[in-house]
This record gives structure tokens, sequence and C-alpha cells, in this order.
């Protein structure tokens, strides 16, 4: 029997992409038995943000919620996560609401997502966090706000967070651990630095964090050399293929490859796809 795969960080869209069948249905058959489904924006599901916009978000998260479920039954291990990714801060700050409309919208669907972990319907928040490029700086103090305020819930509920960051290396680590140590958030296996660059992986589990690399080989081999399997894989899939598209399939065969080409063993393995999936996401291995 193969090891089997975990990925991390996956989204999933039927609307533009594979449904929940066949998402599944290809990520069993190439090993898998975890996988972390994180929300997309409405526009993602063609949906149209111009009347209401709390109410299209909101819409949206409950059509992921019921996908989670969806991929779940199929007999994979699933992580269920939604957020207010800071692209979304952007998007309805440049359609009319402005960052503090903006904000004003994320902390509602931000309650209604705290309301669904509290229930079981989400495992966890996110993404949730920072720009990786250029932005307005008021867009990017209400993206920090987002960030901090789903911290708080996803501490005081015990659920998990994603955190979607500028990913510029160890100072991106160092200054988000400042900014969730002074709202009083503690470090934890629970909060993940997702599509983290291989030099912030040391820096992020050395102060109890859990990070996941971008699934590519070279990536993994770099992280493996910098801090050894002390982190997940993910696909970040956007829910459909395409010529340069990672896919939670993929994942097996270079996390594989990765660990042999640094001269690792089967432990790392272990590691990368159960140990540390287990420590973040609190889920039975498989
Ligand atoms: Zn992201
Ligand atoms: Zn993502």
């Amino acid at each position: 029997m193969s090891l089997p795969v975990a990925d991390a960080h996956s989204h999933i869209n039927d609307v533009r992409g594979l449904s929940a069948r066949e998402l599944a249905s290809k990520f069993l058959s190439s090993g898998g038995w975890f996988i972390a489904l994180v929300s997309v924006s409405p526009a993602d599901y063609n949906m149209n943000i111009s009347q209401d916009p709390l109410e299209v978000y909101l819409n949206a998260l409950r059509h992921h919620v019921s996908l989670c479920k969806e991929v779940r039954s199929s007999g994979l291990t699933v992580s269920c996560l939604a957020g207010f990714h800071p692209d979304d801060v952007e998007f309805l700050a440049s359609r009319g609401l402005g960052a503090l409309g903006a904000l004003k919208v994320a902390m509602k669907v931000l309650e209604a997502e705290a309301d669904l972990c509290r229930k079981g319907g989400l495992d966890g928040i996110g993404e949730v966090g920072r720009q990786h490029y250029k932005s307005l700086p008021e867009r990017l103090v209400a993206s920090q706000l987002v960030l901090e305020r789903a911290a708080e819930v996803a501490q005081d509920l015990g659920c998990v967070l994603h955190m979607h960051l500028e990913d510029v290396g160890p100072d991106t680590v160092e200054l988000t651990h400042m900014a969730l140590s002074s709202r009083g958030i503690r470090a934890g296996p629970r909060i993940v630095f997702h599509h983290a660059k291989p030099n912030m992986v040391a820096p992020a589990t050395s102060l109890g964090y859990s990070a996941t690399v971008p699934g590519r080989t070279e990536a993994l081999i770099d992280a493996l050399r910098l801090a050894g399997p002390n982190f997940m894989a993910e696909s970040d899939f956007p829910g459909w293929e395409g010529p340069r598209i990672l896919a939670p399939w993929n994942l097996g065969i270079n996390v594989r490859e990765a660990v042999a080409k640094a001269g690792l063993g089967e432990e790392a393995l272990y590691e990368i796809n159960i140990d540390n999936v287990v420590r973040a996401f609190g889920v039975e291995p498989p």
C-alpha cells in the first residue's frame, strides 16, 4: 500500500471547474486521504455582487459548506474552511464600498463563519491575511483587521486559521507573530502560514505555528533542506485543471520525489502527509 497523501490547502469550484465528486475521486485514486478545502470568492462562482454584497457572500459560504459535505461523503477526511480573502477586500473596496465598507461586510461574514464553526459546519477560518501585491494603504489596514479578528475568533472557538500573506520571508512570520501576539493570540499548530516560502518554515514552526508549502518539487526540496519535514504540502488548486496548475493528485508524486532528492526516508513522508496534518487540523490519522 502506498502512503496516504494530504493536501493541506486547496479549493473547489464546481461552477467553473470540477464537481465535488470528480475532485474527490481523482484525489482518492492518487492515494489522497485528507484535503483542506478553502472557500473561493463569490465572483469565482460567477455570482453578481452588485445588489447586496453581504447576502452574496453568505450564499457563496453556504455553497462552499455544501461542497465540503459532498467531498466528505466520498470518504476523504475534509477540513472545511471559509474566510475573507484580501482579494475580497480589494474587490469590494474598488467597487464603491471603499476599504471601510469592505471591512464591515467582512466582519459580518466572519460572524457567520464563527457561527458555522461553533455548530460544526466549518472547521476553520481562512483564508484571511494581507495582499501579496501593492495595494492602497487603507485596504491593507482593513485586511490586517480582518486577519486579527479572524484569529481571535479561531482561538476562541478552537478552530483552524489559514493565513494568506505577502510571503517576503522570515520577516512576514515575525511581523505577523507580533501583530497576533499584541491581540492576545497564542501561537499554535492550528494557525497556518499558507503558501509559505521555504525560508519561512523554520521561523514559523519554531514559534509553534504550522506552515504549508506549495507542492512543487523544487520548493519542497528547498523547504526540506532548510527546515526538515516540518511542514505540510498544498496544491492551492483553484478548482479547475489547466496546463500549469498544481492539482491535489500531483502532490503525492512531488512530495515523494522531493523527499528522495533531499536524501530523506519514509519517515519524512509520514510527517508531511500525516503527523503534521493531524496536529494542525485535529483530525484522526488514516
Ligand atoms: Zn492564498
Ligand atoms: Zn488558497
